[in-house]
């Protein structure tokens, strides 16, 4: 799932008909672009309608995601520095077109530790770009971008929030779900609280440990600071026990390939049905 927001714009602008043939990315979290980069990568060479799922049974999709497609090359420094060899092998190899996928693609990751001979060797692709061939710079530093490759670049930002922020984020969205989920029943509370903040599987998933979390300091009678209101105190054991097994459905069924708004679903009703 991507999770940069200028990543899924380039995704929506090629299926608009639109894109470059080189991106320069610059980014906090070389990781996270990295892979949000593959998934555009999948977009626009998945045969089949590409969705989340792809990957289960769809190969491109599969070999992109074990970067063991040949047409996907991803550099990564070779010691402190991108070496001219690394870039020439990508030249030699995308001399002819792509095999299995539409697009040959390479990403070169912390791009600025390219020395100058590597990205001269590089700019015969930006110059001349070939339809078939694109190109990604990963770089936490623009600024150390030689200029020729920059301006031959289309810029993008992907920014990440870090972990420790998102995570905190997540334990405030869970208590404030679980608090909608037992207190007003009428509310259609995942399409109108939890749908519309669009999280990943991921974050789902931990929102549904928090939850199971905060069911069990609640049994143990450990509460941790902010999660007491979140469980009714009137609630008997019994019910609590009956609850948990509920959300620990809930959590191993996310690990399989359902719907999380059909999964949703199933949580709120049957949550609702037990605290009655
Ligand atoms: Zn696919």
């Amino acid at each position: 799932m991507v999770t940069s927001k200028s990543i899924k714009q380039i995704i929506s602008n090629f299926s608009n008909g639109k894109y470059s043939h080189a991106f320069l990315v610059e980014t906090n979290n070389l990781e996270k672009c990295l892979e949000d980069i593959k998934e555009y990568i999948k977009v626009i060479n998945c045969p089949y309608e590409y969705s989340e799922s792809c990957s289960r049974n769809c190969n491109l999709c599969k070999l992109i995601n074990l970067n063991n497609l040949p047409s996907v090359i991803i550099i990564k420094p070779d010691g402190m520095s991108i070496k001219k060899n690394q870039l020439l092998e990508v030249q030699e190899k995308f001399n002819t077109k792509p095999v299995y996928s539409k697009f040959n693609s390479y990403i070169i990751c912390n791009a600025e530790l390219m020395n100058e001979s590597a990205a001269n060797s590089i700019l015969k692709f930006l110059e001349e770009p070939e339809d078939n061939i694109i190109g990604f710079f990963i770089t936490e530093n623009k600024e150390q971008i030689i200029s020729t490759i920059k301006s031959r670049c289309e810029m993008i930002k992907a920014t990440y929030s870090d972990d420790k922020n998102e995570d905190e984020n997540l334990v405030e969205i869970a208590t404030t779900y679980l608090t909608k989920v037992l207190d007003d029943k009428r509310l259609a509370v995942n399409k109108e609280y939890l749908l519309p903040q669009s999280l990943t599987r991921a974050q789902i998933k931990k929102i549904f440990k928090q939850i199971f979390n905060t069911y069990l300091s609640y049994i143990n009678g450990n509460y941790f600071p902010g999660n007491i209101l979140a469980v009714k105190n009137n609630l008997s054991l019994s019910i609590l026990k009956q609850q948990l097994i509920i959300i620990t459905n809930t959590l191993s069924m996310i690990r399989f390939n359902v719907s999380i708004e059909l999964l949703l679903d199933y949580f709120v009703i049957e949550m609702r049905k037990i605290s009655d």
